[in-house]
């Protein structure tokens, strides 16, 4: 029997939702016409007026937002209430640059904790359950968001925070978890440290994890599924919408149910920014329905996916997002083929090898060289050159089917790659040191 969090409005029938997106709407270009002079230029400079928008079919008539416009309001630009009604302050990450700040009332920090409190029940989560929360705490929206929906939820909250992996598993054991809340890769990283602590997946108490922040494959998933014994769920969001719980995978882990209720989802063309039809692959574009602080119209997210609306046997009735195969920015040129981590990824855990590799792109002579770093499993160890040799080989062949270049492989001893806490860095790219 599934189980929801706020189950008429998760439920709710397409036009409920619609007749909902089309109320909040009007009043949220209110609002942000009103008091983001920023975005107010933007819409008089494209001749739109807060009259224009009657529904959500008239928000393709908005100018759109991108990150660029963030760092250049920062740090108050976008604020949409005074600072007085303002309770908190996040930051993104910085993954792609300068780190942008996004400011919270007491009702905005509520309707995000929901969200997480959605992804959590999604999860199997109940108020029986022992919430682990290693998502990092701070200006990053991880650790608070999780936090808060365990809270809403019922749970009992254990705010680990990420790092001291030895302290995390004692806690996880001795307080016997239940649900593991972090990174898909520092997930992959505690899964290997009870392995080395000679503990087997079923001596753990976990039964599920809620793992997002960045990007993760297939077989990522089924490699931490085994290693601790559980079901993985995907969980996506931005500091710019709130956080995490933006959208959440249900028990058919086909996607990922966005809120329709507080965001409107789009996808675009990021070349022209053309509204692409249902099941396109483009750039997920968002338009907050409800946010006093921090509301943005159409923020291009930069992230690369698909949208689809086939019924879900959740019972959910919210559109669903694919896994983002990468940021647009992800993307790696190299040769002029396009290339996202990703793709090693998948193919690095199919062939048997471990989640920990590092990928470094460089221009060598005018020549894009592509390495890869692979950590072998103790067991794959071995100290004849003509073995290690012929792995390098087959794995450099697989690596050219999927991706259409050949990388240079270069399996390392196992404990050389760094692992990774919060956001794993996959990729360096030294040609940015060349231009
Ligand atoms: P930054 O943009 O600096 O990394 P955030 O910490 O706000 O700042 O991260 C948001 C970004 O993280 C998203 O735009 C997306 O690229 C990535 N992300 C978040 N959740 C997921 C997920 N489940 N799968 C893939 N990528 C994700
Ligand atoms: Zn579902």
């Amino acid at each position: 029997m599934p189980n929801y969090y706020q189950p008429e409005i998760e439920t709710a029938s397409r036009e409920e939702i619609l007749r909902i997106q089309n109320e909040k709407i009007v009043k949220q270009v209110r609002h942000v016409y009103d008091n983001v002079k920023y975005y107010r230029d933007l819409m008089d400079k494209k001749g739109v007026k807060p009259e224009d928008i009657k529904s959500v079919d008239d928000i393709k008539k908005l100018p759109f937002i991108s990150k660029d416009d963030l760092r250049e309001a920062y740090p108050y630009g976008f604020l949409g209430t005074d600072i007085k009604n303002c309770v908190r302050i996040q930051s993104t990450s910085g993954t792609t640059g300068k780190r942008v700040v996004a400011f919270y009332t007491q009702h905005d920090i509520d309707l995000w904790e929901e969200c997480c409190a959605r992804a959590i029940v999604a999860a199997g989560g109940t108020n029986e359950d022992v919430c682990h929360v290693c998502y990092g705490y701070g200006l990053f929206t991880g650790g608070p968001g999780l936090n808060g929906g365990s809270h809403k939820v019922g749970c009992l909250t254990l705010p680990m925070s990420s790092g001291n992996t030895e302290r995390q598993i004692q806690f996880l054991m001795d307080l016997q978890a239940t649900i593991l809340c972090c990174t898909p890769s520092y997930a992959a990283y505690i899964g290997e440290a009870l392995a080395e602590k000679g503990y087997k997946p079923e001596d753990n108490k976990l039964k599920a994890g809620i793992f997002g922040a960045e990007p993760w494959t297939e077989e990522m998933r089924r490699s931490i599924e085994k290693s601790l014994g559980i079901k993985a769920y995907d969980i996506y969001g931005l500091t710019e919408t709130s956080g995490p719980g933006v959208s959440f995978e249900c028990s058919e882990q086909t996607g990922m149910h966005i809120n329709e209720d507080h965001f409107y989802a789009e996808i675009i063309d990021p070349d022209t920014g053309e509204v692409l039809p249902e099941g396109s692959k483009g750039e997920l574009v968002f338009t907050s329905l409800d946010k006093e602080a921090f509301p943005l119209l159409r923020y291009r997210t930069r992230d690369i996916c698909i949208l689809t609306r086939k019924k879900c046997s959740c019972g959910r009735t919210h559109v669903k997002m694919s896994k983002p195969l990468g940021r647009s920015d992800d993307m790696l040129i190299i040769r002029g083929v396009n290339v996202f981590p990703s793709q090693i990824e998948t193919v690095l855990l199919n062939e048997g090898y471990s989640p920990n590799y590092q990928i470094t792109v460089d221009r060598v002579n005018n020549t894009d060289t592509l390495d890869v770093d692979v950590e072998l499993l103790p067991e794959q160890f071995s100290d004849k050159m003509g073995e290690i040799q012929h792995m390098e080989k087959s794995l450099e062949d697989a690596m050219r089917a999927m991706l259409g270049i050949k990388p240079r492989i270069h399996l390392v001893a196992p404990k050389t790659v760094v692992r990774s806490e919060g956001k794993a860095v996959r990729v360096i790219d030294k040609r940015k040191l060349h231009d």
